[in-house]
This record gives C-alpha cells, structure tokens and sequence, in this order.
C-alpha cells in the first residue's frame, strides 16, 4: 500500500514538474519572456495577478471591441451596428475599415498552429503550440491578408516581429494565397507613410521567417529555471518588490511571492 502511495506521489510531482515549463508560446509570451523570464514565468505559467489593468489598456481594450462589434455588424448585445457608424476612435480609418467591413473580413480572430504550423483549434491545449490573436483577416484575390489594429504609441521593432508571425499565420490559414498582406493601423498616429504600417509576404519568405521563430520559440520552451532579469520594465513591474505592500513584503517571501528586484 505505502509502496502504491509512493508511486502516486512520484507522478503527481512529474504532473506538477511538467506545467512549470511552457509547452506553447505567442508573441507576447515571447516578448515577456525576452524581456525577463521571471517576469513571463509568473503572468503567463503560474498567472500571478498584475493588479488592475492600466487606463492605457483599458481604453485599449475598449477601442478594439469597438473595431469588432462594427466589422462584425452587431455588439454583443445583438444591436445591429450600421456601416456607416464607423467609431470615433477608427476617424483616421474610416474609409478604409468600411471597406474591410464590406471585404467580409473576419473579426477577432484566434489562430492557433502545431509545432509545424499546422492550423489547429487554439483551445487544443495537448497540441496547440504557438497562438496568434489579431483583429481582421480575409482573403483578397491571391492575398491573405491580416489586419491589426494598434492604439497608444508604435512600437516598431515589436511590431516588425509580430507582422512576421502574422505573415505565418495567414498562409497557413489560406493555404490557396500566394502572399500575406499585413497591415498595422495606428489609430491614435497621424496618417503618413508608415501609417498604415503594410508589408506584404512571399511564400518564400514565410518559409525563411518559419525557420526563424522556431529557433526564438526553443529559450522559452526549454526554460526551467526563469532567471530574473533586472531592467528598466522592473520601475513598472507589477511583481517587483517596489509594488508589494510592506505588509506582503513582512510576510512574504521574496522569490516566490514578490521579486526582489
Ligand atoms: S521586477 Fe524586474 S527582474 Fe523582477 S520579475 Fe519584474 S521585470 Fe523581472
């Protein structure tokens, strides 16, 4: 019997061992994880609460279910949403999100892929190795294209590296396009050259681009041990020490319930 509960035991700690390390990734698990694995170990892997969301994120968050319930012609409450009620916040877009609108782009997309970039369920949790989350696709002519909208500053490098993935996902996703289209819209950024932020794809780039994030994806899916990595996000991390209450940081443990940076 005691040797039945020993064995019960080894497994639970290998069942245990196994969720302490990432087995998918996405762009922003990435980016974290970069940035500080500490960081991307605690909000992503064990999901530590940050706390209440900014007003930047908030308002964020605001603008792009706005640029959903209108592509998609109605809210979440079933009240249709007419195409020339184009939001306040998409003004500099307003030809061009009518357009999307009238293309049958899809809203609100959620894209998941194998570890060879095949398209499954992205709530596959046993399969699913990379997510994708982006505001509007569809397929125009040979083109796959996949539109996202940004609000607050540019970002660029970030956004360079988060087109390529796009660019992935949208020939997986029409295998029949003989290129990806991607597209940044910048809502809060006067119009210009780099606003819309557009880059169009090759098949053989994507491949190259394949090849590329499947050797960045290995750091964050090999990682057991999540390093703190001091920075200048630490001032705004939400689990530095600076943000704890002195009365977590008299009972708590710095490490396991706050950073010590
Ligand atoms: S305080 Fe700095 S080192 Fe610590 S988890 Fe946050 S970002 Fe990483």
């Amino acid at each position: 019997m005691g040797k039945i509960k020993a064995t019960a035991k080894k497994a639970a700690a290998k069942v245990v061992a196994a969720v302490k390390q990432f087995t998918s990734w996405s762009y922003s698990r990435y980016k974290d994880h970069r940035t500080c694995p500490r960081f991307a170990q605690w909000k992503h892997l064990l999901k530590k609460p940050e706390g209440p969301k900014s007003p930047a994120m908030e308002r964020g968050g605001l603008i792009h279910k706005e640029g959903e319930f209108y592509l998609l012609g109605k809210t979440d409450k079933g009240r249709k949403v007419s195409p020339d009620a184009v939001p306040a916040s998409y003004a500099g877009f307003r030809k061009e999100l009518r357009e999307l609108r009238k293309a049958g782009a899809l809203a609100e997309a959620k894209w998941g892929m194998t570890r060879d970039w095949k398209v499954i369920d992205f709530f596959d949790w046993a399969n699913c190795w990379v997510r994708l989350v982006l505001d509007a696709h569809h397929l125009a002519g040979k083109r796959a294209r996949v539109v996202d909208f940004k609000t607050g500053k540019v970002y660029l490098e970030d956004n360079l590296e988060q087109m390529e993935l796009y660019s992935i996902g949208a020939l997986e996703y029409y295998p029949q396009a003989e290129e990806a289209q991607v597209e940044l819209w910048y809502l809060d950024q006067p119009r210009g050259m780099d606003n819309p932020l557009v880059k169009v794809f090759t098949k053989k780039q994507v491949e190259a681009l394949r090849k590329k994030w499947r050797s960045r994806a290995v750091p964050i899916l090999m990682d057991k041990r999540f390093v703190p990595n001091p920075n200048f996000t630490c001032s705004r991390c939400p689990y530095s020490k600076r943000k704890a209450s002195p009365d977590a940081l008299k009972r708590g443990k710095a490490g396991v319930d706050y950073c010590q940076h």
